[in-house]
């Protein structure tokens, strides 16, 4: 089971969480949302290289965390997986707009030199923005669009700029999830939850809770759930051959 986008330093109890998904012997990113919050939630996990931490500065703290840019790039060098980043249009993040935005091009520019990244990023109500602004750093990571809201020429869009997308059980339950879903080549496809911000039947989901997909997709693309277990697990091994193949 592979959890690509998931904040592990935000459950109550992120020790045990990450316990259990050790027992599990799940695959997890574990996402943060400021630099400053990189260190100590890598320690989380010491010794555990199936959970990997990511570098993160999340839009909607980019104009209160924009100092620690400096930050970023000092751990850059050792950081292979970035986000949470992106840009956030919402109507109560819209008065930061631009401050985010100097934000997502500096780590773009950043991680443009440092190459072979996977990036996940942010992207609601916002994702034209995005791909514009992934269009002007070409090189700047391998992006993955996690619970892509945007509308159906967008995604048409992040397909032919190279996106990959993650999905959650919150976002295959709605209509419109599904319909975006299913237009989404099968071959970029990664599971995640976005927990415990992404919630399902009143509960924050829990890394495991990555399983609530299979059925889902399993009806919507007509393949077995095993079948649909081991092509998420190829693409995930693809990703990674993608980004070492960019960095070597
Ligand atoms: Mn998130």
């Amino acid at each position: 089971m592979i959890d690509m986008h998931c904040h592990l330093d935000l459950y109550s109890e992120p020790h045990k969480v990450v316990n259990s998904c050790r027992q599990k012997n799940m695959y997890v990113l574990s996402v943060t949302t400021t630099p400053r919050a990189w260190s100590g939630t890598r320690m989380l996990v010491n010794g555990n290289d199936r959970i990997n931490t990511s570098l993160g500065l999340h839009p909607q703290l980019a104009h209160e965390r924009y100092k620690e840019l400096d930050i970023f790039d000092d751990i850059l060098p050792k950081a292979r997986f970035i986000g949470e980043v992106g840009l956030d249009g919402g109507k109560n993040n819209r008065r930061h707009y631009k401050q985010q935005k100097d934000v997502f091009r500096h780590i773009l520019a950043s991680t443009q030199r440092a190459s072979g990244r996977i990036m996940t990023i942010h992207s609601q109500y916002a994702a034209s923005d995005v791909l514009d602004e992934l269009e002007n750093y070409p090189d700047a990571c391998i992006p993955i669009l996690h619970w892509f809201t945007g509308n159906k020429n967008e995604l048409k869009r992040a397909i032919l700029q190279g996106c990959w997308f993650s999905v959650g059980p919150a976002m295959l339950r709605t209509k419109r999830g599904r319909n975006l879903f299913i237009n989404m080549p099968r071959d970029r496809i990664i599971s995640e939850t976005d927990g415990p911000f992404a919630m399902f039947n009143g509960k924050p989901l829990m890394p495991w809770n990555v399983n609530l997909v299979f059925s889902v997709i399993s009806k919507l693309w007509g393949e077995s759930e095993k079948a649909v277990q081991e092509r998420i697990l190829n693409n995930f091994r693809n990703i990674l051959k993608i980004s070492k193949n960019v960095i070597v």
